[in-house]
């Protein structure tokens, strides 16, 4: 846990008593330092409750005595509508802060790597804490992946934060600066909560907020926004921009094409056999984390040594089994089919199982990838709609639910000859059959590696 005795005189509110609220409260608990605490779930209040916290009505905060909120970055602060106690602070003018600035100020000998981007912000912040990790560096992991920024351990003037950070967590930030900041890619995402597309890569731009001159901005520019993001940095002195592509290489930086890195200075690596992390996607995610890493000042070979022994994370094109030539692949994450594109792109000789709550447009986006579909097995309340857009395209099964899915393609996929790929990719929400993409992940995984012969991949989770 953080300590923030340096904190002591001041006095908080916090909004939001889940996982980095709970935290938060203990955090300042411990410090001995003045906090109310408020969420609009009991269930959340009686927890933070039987922790300490002081659980006071919104109407009751009295504001003059609170140096700031500390909001769940969750919560709606502005749009479409802020939640009572944001407003009521903000018109009380106090700052709306998350527990990533409390990090921040109470732990400032530590390096701070921050990681953002529509896209691939966890794999990427989970590779780059394996590397540094790998190569002997002290290094907690956290931010919107895993533990709350205060459960992270304290780290010295040697240790190296890595903290994935969303937009809603980059706008709640005062004094934090990101050492090395890592933007992976942006497209239209959480309009509802930014306004416009505008207003969301602007929250994104806050993550280079206070760099300063020595400080690093390694950016992904496959995306028009993103190239315009890496001009606008390169007019800030004394910052090294690392442009990261997957296409033609850029001067200064990293580029990633057919399975080969290079870096800035022709020093070219073969990453094409590292099953962990499949696709162009996953290329996008390793060369940032590269770059990133190279700046921390990592030796290449360690660098390499991190990337090839990436474990990678469950639900994102896990590995969990295989049963000869045939690899079972827990994509559960894939709720939309714009995830799932990513995963079929990423193979060939696909038995894909897919289905549950279907996202507007279904897999018709997918056209493009239906050629690499042996047969499709269809579960859940999308089974008629997806039927329909498979119909005279892929061949498929109507299975019902996941079990009987899961039996039907080990029993085709091993009557076939050659290397194949049984995929639980849905392109859907879960909550039709499952409590989560995490329960649904976890029951394919634990039904794969129940089918006869099979062997276990991957971690043990
Ligand atoms: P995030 O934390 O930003 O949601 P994850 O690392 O959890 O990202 O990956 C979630 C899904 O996003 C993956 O399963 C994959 O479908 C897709 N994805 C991952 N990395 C990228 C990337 N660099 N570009 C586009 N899509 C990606």
């Amino acid at each position: 846990m953080i300590d923030l005795a340096i904190l002591k005189g001041s006095s908080f509110a916090v909004l939001g008593l889940a996982r980095s609220g709970l935290a938060t409260v203990r955090a300042l608990g411990k410090a001995g330092i003045g906090c109310v605490a408020w969420d609009d779930k009991e269930s959340s209040r009686q927890e933070a409750a039987a922790i300490g916290a002081t659980i006071v009505e919104p109407s009751g905060i009295d504001w003059s005595k609170i140096t700031a909120l500390v909001i769940s970055p969750g919560i709606p602060n502005r749009l479409p509508a802020p939640h009572p106690v944001a407003a009521a602070a903000r018109a009380a003018g106090k700052p709306l802060i998350c527990d990533v600035e409390l990090l921040a100020r109470a732990q400032t000998a530590a390096r701070y790597v921050a990681i953002t981007g529509t896209n691939g912000k966890s794999t990427t912040t989970a590779l780059i804490g394996h590397i540094v990790k790998t190569a002997g560096i002290a290094c907690e992991i956290g931010g919107n992946i895993g533990r709350g920024a205060l459960d992270l351990a304290p780290l010295g003037a040697d240790g190296v934060y890595v903290l994935e950070l969303s937009s809603y967590q980059l706008e709640l930030l005062q004094t934090f600066r990101a050492n090395v900041a890592v933007w992976l890619n942006i497209t239209p995402d959480h309009i509802d909560r930014h306004g416009d597309m505008a207003g969301y890569v602007e929250a994104k731009t806050h993550i280079f907020d206070r760099q300063q001159a020595g400080d690093c901005a390694v950016i992904g520019i496959d995306d028009d926004p993103s190239r315009a993001i890496r001009d606008r940095m390169a007019e800030r002195p004394g910052i090294a921009v690392v442009p990261v592509t997957l296409g033609q290489p850029a001067a200064g930086g990293v580029s990633f094409r057919a399975g080969m890195l290079v870096d800035a200075d022709g020093y070219t690596v073969d990453f094409s056999d590292v099953p962990t992390l499949p696709g162009d996607h996953n290329a996008q995610n390793a060369a940032c984390a590269w770059a990133a890493c190279r700046r921390l000042g990592i030796a290449r070979e360690k660098i390499v040594a991190g990337i090839t022994t990436y474990p990678g994370l469950p639900h994102r094109q896990e590995r969990v089994a295989s049963i000869g030539d045939v690899v079972y692949v827990n994509d559960s994450k894939a709720t939309n089919a714009d995830a799932t594109a990513r995963a079929l792109s990423s193979y060939r000789d696909v038995y894909w199982i897919l289905g549950g709550q279907a996202k507007e447009g279904g897999v018709a986006p997918l056209a493009p990838y239906f050629d690499r579909v042996r047969h499709a097995f269809l579960i859940g309340e999308a089974t008629e709609l997806f039927a329909g857009q498979l119909e005279g395209k892929v061949a498929y099964t109507r299975c019902g639910d996941m079990k009987s899915a899961l039996e039907a393609a080990h029993v085709m996929s091993q009557r076939a000859s050659g290397p194949a790929v049984v995929l639980l990719s849905p392109a859907c929400a879960s909550w039709d059959q499952w409590k989560s993409y995490e329960h649904r992940g976890d029951a394919f995984r634990a039904m794969a590696r129940a089918l006869p012969g099979a062997q276990v991949l991957g971690r043990a989770a």
